[in-house]
């Protein structure tokens, strides 16, 4: 059932231009990626959403020949919370969380039983993801974006290897809306303005599924069709403007209209 660690090699720093390991381990009955990530030159990583499976994700973690020096959540669902507690035990590392998020991570535990499974409650974040701020260990540089709707507390962090979405977008599909916090058109308006502003051949990394890319969600995800059009400069997907999404430059190449021809309806 559980599945080995997919990959866990150099990839080109997609954000910032430095190079990256990444290790992604699929834990847990809700198959959630937790990611391991450090620059291949230093020894500090951190963990993205330690979700479940304590001991394979810290066989993974002792294999990098690196130091854990960060907890990292992208949310605070219980899939995604499930072994913070043990990590947290071997290393004593901080753990990072949007503030929106502590209502849900405090029930953690108590949510997990609603679901029949066993959580440890994992112990308050020392640290809050603060959007718009660089989260920085050592080298190791990731912009903080709050992208909503999934949960409250939900944020893409972007650097290294390319954005972590936690549970925002999927490949060819979204997050789920109908848990508590949950609203479909704020999730929408965060993946539009935060998410598929990115370069269009940044790498996304799911809380869930397969890697994908902004440029392949923009042309192919069902749940963004009639809300994003092509900049006709370079091809980034950007919103329509009469879906309700900003008007201006190109996010990407800063052309000033996605038609190309300077009208704004
Ligand atoms: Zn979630
Ligand atoms: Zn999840």
């Amino acid at each position: 059932m559980s599945s080995p660690v997919v990959s866990g090699r150099s990839v080109p720093g997609g954000h910032t231009g430095r190079h990256f390991g990444l290790v992604r381990l699929t834990v847990g009955p809700f198959q959630s990626n937790c990611y391991i990530v450090g620059p291949t030159s230093g020894r500090s990583l951190i963990v993205i959403d330690p979700g479940d499976e304590p001991d394979r994700i810290q066989g993974a973690i002792d294999a990098t020949g690196g130091e854990l020096a960060a907890i990292v959540l992208t949310h605070a669902h219980l899939d995604h919370v499930g072994a913070v507690a043990a990590i947290k035990r071997r290393w004593d590392v901080p753990i990072w969380l949007h503030a929106a998020g502590l209502p849900l991570y405090e029930q953690a535990a108590e949510h997990a039983a609603a679901f029949g499974l066993t959580v440890e409650q994992p112990p308050t974040p020392e640290r809050e993801l603060v959007p718009g701020e660089l989260f920085v260990v050592d080298n190791l540089e990731l912009e903080i974006r709050h992208t909503p709707g999934h949960s409250p507390g939900s944020v893409t962090l972007v650097g290294g290897p390319g954005a972590f979405v936690g549970d925002a977008i999927f490949a060819g599909s979204i997050g789920r809306t109908d848990l508590p916090g949950g609203e479909p058109q704020t999730l929408i308006d965060a993946i539009v303005s935060e998410i598929m502003s990115l370069p269009p051949q940044m790498r996304l990394f799911p809380g869930h599924g397969p890697e994908t890319t902004v440029a392949a969600e923009g042309a192919t995800n069902p749940f963004l069709t009639g809300l994003l059009e092509p900049c006709l400069h370079c091809g980034a997907p950007r919103p329509l403007r009469n879906t309700g999404g900003k008007a201006g430059p190109c996010s990407h190449c800063a052309h000033p209209s996605p038609h190309g021809d300077g009208s704004e309806l």
